[in-house]
């Protein structure tokens, strides 16, 4: 059930109705837009009059949530979630600004990741990414420099100033994981381990959440939520594409997901055309398409060498190749209301370099 106040509520009305609330054994969760405030109210709504309700002073109106998620859904807030990384530089999934992550799918070596940093920050990146635990589907192929991976992305960050996102597989990493990374990854394989969604959920760290490779857009929110219920409301919710019939493409990138996420949540929504893709050629139409269907963020596998890549080779851009892209993402942005980094001229000669 949501509360929606009158314009600018005074405090102590806004107190009286969420002492109400509470006392009724429900918990509130209370979201401050420009002019109206909107209360959530979560548990057993069932158990509350909305009749009473409207008559408490600085009421509006009450609706109740048809939806199974709560905490994710739209009406649930006043304005859409911002999700800041902390970052020196203000990193921000959900305002103007489109947010690009990119860098390896496996951190390989130092040296890989360190080029790979430099590069795609260079190239008007905001994030790297880099996995060091990797979810294999057979079990013989590289799994993941592991703890090792942790510390040369921390490393890569310390020398660029790029915030570092990477996946957690399982409930007994999060603490180590999160000692290393600005934002932790939930893999689409790991979308429904719900132990795994409860353990983010209990940590101070903002989490990108993949959707699951068979999972439904309902699924995928309530995965969020499950994150969202033990309090980390900081949930970036990522299209990867998913399994269909097609074997052209690796996934299908499903476009509408995003116009429809962006319809169903306030959460920000970001695609990884690289997953979805599978080959290197499709990466740039898929992002540009992402951009236009209301995209937050991007997030692109990129490689110093993609021949010699452990993992996802085949979809993995050149740095240079990255570095055009993100030019070419511009006026997308500018056609989509939104701005987008630009490869940095102080930088150019990384840029540079890494093409040569
Ligand atoms: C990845 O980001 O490298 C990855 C394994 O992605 P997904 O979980 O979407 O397959
Ligand atoms: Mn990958």
């Amino acid at each position: 059930m949501i509360i929606v106040t009158r314009p600018h509520i005074a405090d102590h009305d806004l107190d009286r109705i969420r002492e109400y609330i509470e006392s009724r054994g429900l918990r509130t969760h209370v979201s401050q837009g420009d002019e109206r405030t909107v209360v959530g109210c979560v548990g057993d709504v069932q158990s509350l009059d909305p009749d009473a309700i409207r008559a408490l002073a600085g009421v509006a109106d009450v609706l109740r949530v048809s939806k199974p998620y709560r905490l994710a859904a739209l009406e649930f807030v006043a304005r859409p979630t911002l999700v800041s990384i902390g970052d020196a530089r203000g990193t921000t999934f959900g305002g103007s600004e489109i947010v690009v992550a990119a860098g390896p799918c496996s951190v390989e070596s130092r040296e890989m990741i360190l080029e790979s940093a430099h590069a795609v920050s260079a190239a008007g990146a905001r994030m790297l990414r880099g996995g060091a635990f990797k979810p294999r589907s057979s079990p013989y192929a590289f799994q993941g420099l592991g703890a090792e991976g942790l510390e040369l992305l921390a490393e890569a960050r310390a020398a660029t100033g790029l915030p570092v996102v990477s996946e957690v597989l399982d409930p007994r990493q999060v603490e180590l994981v999160s000692e290393y990374v600005d934002m932790l990854q939930i893999g689409a394989r790991n979308m429904q381990n719900f132990a795994l969604l409860a353990e983010v959920g209990r940590v101070r760290r903002p989490v990108l959440l993949k959707r699951g490779l068979s999972a439904t857009i309902a699924e995928l929110l309530l995965a969020a939520e499950h994150i969202m219920a033990q309090g980390n409301s900081q949930v970036v919710l990522c299209e990867r594409g998913i399994r269909t019939f097609e074997t052209a493409t690796r996934n299908t990138l499903d476009v509408a997901a995003v116009a429809v996420l962006k319809r169903e949540t306030h959460l920000p929504v970001i695609v990884d055309p690289s997953h979805a893709a599978g080959r290197t050629d499709l990466v740039a139409p898929l992002a540009f398409a992402a951009i236009a269907a209301g995209a937050d963020g991007l997030i692109i596998e990129t490689h110093p060498n993609p021949a010699m890549a452990r993992s996802d080779g085949d979809q993995s851009l050149t740095l240079p190749s990255f570095t055009s892209l993100m030019k070419l993402l511009a006026p997308f942005a500018a056609a989509a209301g939104r701005t987008i980094a630009s490869p940095t001229p102080e930088n150019a000669h990384v840029v540079a370099g890494v093409a040569s």
